[in-house]
């Protein structure tokens, strides 16, 4: 298409003279891929429409959220009630308290829960808790983890930031990240290197179980059992952040599926975010009762917000709630995104292309690389052009991915067999030119 004729080419010429870079989040830019962001119109379904038209099979789902497809007719009709019942209150309302019990309710190891309005907001409050509750000021996260943009979380953080080959963001005193160890994914040595030399300093330790941003990188299981023993010996609390996959890998989150690898497996907070907004502002964090009773109004530690808890919000997160609840969905899910997979793996394999994939759940990885990678280090020996020419040519061919090859995939209920069918047939075909 033309630039003169192409909407989204012009859209983002005007996005760009008033918004930095033309959007509201770095990744969408299009800055490791090149080439003009798509300006979606609509969705539906397993689909979405850019602003010339164009219909693509969406494996982004607003980055998690669409874990149903997009317009869901329950969730919209929901959400359609409860704007007309009202838009924000700053009062409590029964619909919070119902959200909060279907989460405990799915996710045992917490026994209350805070809703805020971002994965951001949900991680930088679980660390303030975690400090609050331990009264230690240092915590450990590994490199390749996202756990939102809060200052003291933006040390060497994988994904828009990898992509844009920043070690850290400029704006972040270094005194601010003074108590941020950041340490190797899946490296059990280091870890208890340590655990033995800050163990008891340590507030928290921070991690993404399965991580989603540096593509799909899983903890091992013994460095999951190690990273809640640590914990446990040395009174640390163990922060799971689960804003990616909780009810997205499963309906218990990752700690479900390593609780059944570790019997009586448990982290002490859970941050969480995406799929319980159903695409609404909405995310949480939770853990044990004497913890979250350290924060306000019942406990010394500071945490608020005008919008938490909305309305509409926690209307759009209950129907989505409700949907997945229902017997097989996971199973239909998990099986649409090994179909997927396998797809890709065959394809690749019969075109000679160096090619790996993993999945759990609604949420999947590929790398172009011959076996799958264990940390961030690893998940960089992908050739970026490549993986460049693959997104590229899928995005021709009406297939959207996430527009950096550090970012994981997810597939929703709305996907259907030829979806999954003419995305592979679109991966043959780019594999052939690769
Ligand atoms: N934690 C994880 C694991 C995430 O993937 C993200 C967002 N991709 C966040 C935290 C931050 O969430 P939000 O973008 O809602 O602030």
């Amino acid at each position: 298409m033309t630039h003169n004729t192409d909407r989204n080419f012009s859209l983002f010429e005007r996005a760009r003279a008033v918004i930095p870079g033309g959007v509201n989040s770095p990744v969408r830019a299009f800055k490791a891929v090149g080439g003009t962001p798509r300006f979606i119109g609509r969705a539906q379904g397993a689909y979405m429409w850019d602003a010339n038209g164009t219909r693509y099979i969406d494996y982004i789902g607003s980055w998690g959220p669409m874990i149903l497809g997009h317009g869901h007719p329950a969730v919209l009709e929901a959400v359609q009630k409860a704007a007309v019942d009202g838009l924000s209150f700053g009062a409590p309302t029964e619909r919070e308290v119902e959200l909060a019990e279907a989460i405990l309710e799915l996710m045992p190891s917490m026994d209350m829960v805070r809703l805020v309005s971002s994965g951001t907001e949900a991680g930088m409050s679980a660390i303030r808790l975690a400090r609050g509750a331990t009264g230690r000021s240092k915590i450990l996260k590994f490199e390749g983890c996202y756990h939102g943009h809060a200052d003291a979380l933006l040390v060497k953080a994988g994904s828009g930031l990898a992509t844009f080959g920043n070690a850290t963001s400029a704006g972040v005193p270094p005194e601010v990240v003074q108590h941020t160890l950041v340490l190797e994914y899946n490296n059990v040595v280091q870890l208890e290197e340590a655990f033995a030399l800050h163990g008891r300093d340590l507030a928290c330790l921070m991690m993404e179980p399965i991580a989603g941003n540096m593509n799909f990188v899983r903890a091992s299981t013994e460095f999951t059992r190690r990273c809640r023993e640590l914990c446990t010996e040395y009174g640390a609390l163990l922060v799971y952040d689960e804003v990616m996959t909780g009810f997205r890998v499963a309906l218990g989150g990752a700690q479900s599926v390593y609780a059944q690898q570790i019997p009586g497996f448990a982290p002490d907070i859970t941050v969480m975010g995406k799929v319980i907004g159903g695409g609404m502002p909405l995310a949480a964090f939770g853990g044990r009762r004497e913890v979250m009773e350290q924060l306000a109004p019942l406990g010394a530690v500071y945490q608020a917000g005008t919008l938490s808890g909305n309305p509409v919000a926690t209307a759009c997160g209950l129907a989505t709630l409700h949907e997945i609840r229902k017997p097989g969905f996971y199973e239909a899910l998990a099986s649409s995104t090994r179909a997927l997979v396998s797809g890709l793996e065959a394809a690749a394999a019969d075109e000679g292309v160096p090619f790996c994939a993993d999945s759990e759940g609604g949420m999947f990885g590929f790398f172009l690389l011959p076996e799958l990678p264990q940390n961030y280090a690893e998940v960089m020996r992908t050739d970026g052009q490549r993986f460049n020419r693959l997104f590229h040519g899928l995005l021709e061919r009406g297939v959207y991915l996430a527009p950096a090859l550090y970012e994981a995939g997810f597939v929703s209920a709305a996907h259907t067999q030829d979806d999954i069918a003419a995305t592979v047939a679109a991966a043959r075909e780019v594999f052939k030119t690769l």
